[in-house]
């Protein structure tokens, strides 16, 4: 068996009585912004400074992921010591990121590395730029790489990585300097056999860009060290939009199931980065309407819809959610949520469907672009509301499966086209629908812990073969 860190087993979320498992974590009162603003909408355009954020649950993402694992455990009837070792990190680093900014000080930031389960093959997670990063999170969304490459079969580990430090608040050349900051600190543990980087919030291809010629420096050239590159640098074709694209088959397979017409689906989406922005656009490729978006300026709605595009473009200029005018006007970041749409994608951050505002949502389906959007007790009120819910660990897999194939393509030095990688992430995502879908007919539960089990259990299978449990 492979060594455990000391710190890994984290806490349990409280044990409160439930029917289907291991108790929901109690969510405190929900984050600061919890109970304001529900009044009129606003119409007015508004500044990305002023924009109200829309509540957070405090429930952790360590706390979401723990849960679902225990109710996939208790179903699985997994021993308590092999539940020990899959609960528990292989590796946690954390490390101190100096950089001298351009007000002439030295900040110090917090930069970390969590390597989860590596039974199956390398570590494979994105990094995080975010000021709210900390081991915590960064541990949590490792594990829901373990499950997440195992549910789509493919032949990774777990791992994730973040610096808690703000992007938008520094210079291209700061963003540089702590991009490879903090590749020096972690090279020691990193490479293209044993734990591969990749985008997440706040990083892109870009950042990249430079934690691969960091890490060349001290290595020679390896662009399988990453992936996310950008095209000039071996990045793979479609790897930007790879996570959206997946949302959206994996939108297609669920509407099978509910008897809807993609064309005629009226979609929100939460968060209008890589992740939201591509799957919108993707979803008005198949005549879908989005009446609602956000991002962290603020959120717009239009009836009639908005033009995903076009918004993109805006985006790309400079400009954010808040100050586009193709809409009817600005909104209550909580009111998005209650917007009467067909699918809800939330492709945001962590806990942002909980308790307090779970009830308001009126959507059929949500598809999870976002890791851990949504606590436990939210996920058992969408339930009894009747809502399709594809989950993160499924819903969200599109990007490791290109970036899989951009790590392929690099080892080989042969490049596919886009056409080619599309069409193989569509197989991937459908096979690992289908596998997920059946299991939880024939369990008799929502899709979520179906997929947890099913990842637990290649994991579980590979960990034992191997000898380390
Ligand atoms: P991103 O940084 O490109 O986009 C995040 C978006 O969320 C931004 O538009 C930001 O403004 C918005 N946002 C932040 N706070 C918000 C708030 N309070 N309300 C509304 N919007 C808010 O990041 P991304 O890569 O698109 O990742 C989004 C989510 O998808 C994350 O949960 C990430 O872990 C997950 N994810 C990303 C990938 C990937 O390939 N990039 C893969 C799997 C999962």
């Amino acid at each position: 068996m492979r060594p455990m860190s000391d710190e890994a087993t984290g806490e349990r979320a409280r044990e409160d009585e439930s029917a289907d498992g291991p108790a929901v974590p109690q969510e405190g009162e929900a984050g600061p912004h919890a109970g304001a603003g529900h009044g009129e909408p606003d119409k007015s355009a508004k500044k990305t400074e002023d924009a109200p954020a829309p509540s957070r649950a405090e429930v952790s993402n360590y706390e979401i992921v723990e849960h679902w694992f225990g109710v996939a455990a208790e179903r699985l009837e997994l021993p308590d010591d092999v539940g020990a070792v899959l609960r528990s990190s292989y590796r946690e680093v954390q490390v101190q990121v100096p950089v001298r900014l351009g007000d002439g000080k030295v900040h110090v930031f917090s930069g970390y590395r969590v390597q989860h389960n590596g039974a199956r093959g390398p570590y494979k997670g994105g990094i995080r730029f975010h000021p709210e990063v900390d081991l915590d999170e960064v541990r949590a969304l490792a594990e829901l790489m373990t499950w997440k490459t195992a549910i789509v079969n493919l032949p990774y580990g777990g791992a994730k990585g973040g610096v808690n430090v703000d992007p938008s608040k520094l210079e291209k050349t700061e963003l540089q300097t702590v991009s490879r900051s903090f590749m020096d600190k972690i090279e020691k543990v990193l490479g293209p056999t044993r734990d591969i980087p990749a985008p997440d919030v706040g990083t892109n291809a870009q950042v990249m860009a430079w934690l691969m010629d960091e890490y060349g420096k001290l290595h020679g050239h390896t662009p399988a060290c990453v992936t996310g590159k950008p095209i000039a640098l071996e990045g793979s074709y479609g790897r930007e939009a790879a996570t959206g694209r997946g949302v959206v088959q994996m939108f297609q397979e669920a509407a099978k199931e509910i008897d809807l017409e993609p064309a005629e689906a009226r979609f929100v989406v939460q968060g209008f980065g890589n992740v939201g922005s591509w799957a919108a656009r993707l979803m008005q490729e198949l005549g879908a309407t989005m009446v609602g978006v956000s991002d962290a300026s603020g959120a717009i709605a239009a009836e009639d819809g908005i033009d995903a595009e076009t918004l993109a473009e805006h985006m790309r200029e400079g400009g954010n959610v808040a100050d586009f005018d193709g809409s009817t006007g600005g909104i209550d970041p909580d009111d998005l949520l209650a917007i009467e749409c067909d699918v809800f994608i939330p492709a945001a951050l962590g806990g942002m469907i909980h308790k307090d505002n779970a009830e308001r949502m009126n959507c059929r389906m949500m598809v999870e672009g976002a890791n851990s959007p949504t606590t436990p007790s939210a996920d058992s009120i969408l339930n009894d509301k009747g809502v399709t819910i594809v989950p993160d660990v499924l819903a969200n897999a599109g990007g490791v499966v290109v970036s899989y194939f951009e790590w392929v393509q690099n080892l080989q030095h042969f490049r596919w086209d886009e056409e080619q990688v599309n069409e193989r992430l569509g197989k991937i995502m459908r096979r690992a629908f289908s596998e997920v879908a059946e299991r939880a007919k024939k369990n008799g539960t929502p899709m979520r812990p179906a997929a947890y089990e099913l990842g637990i259990e290649r994991v579980v299978e590979a960990a034992s073969t191997r000898g380390y449990i």
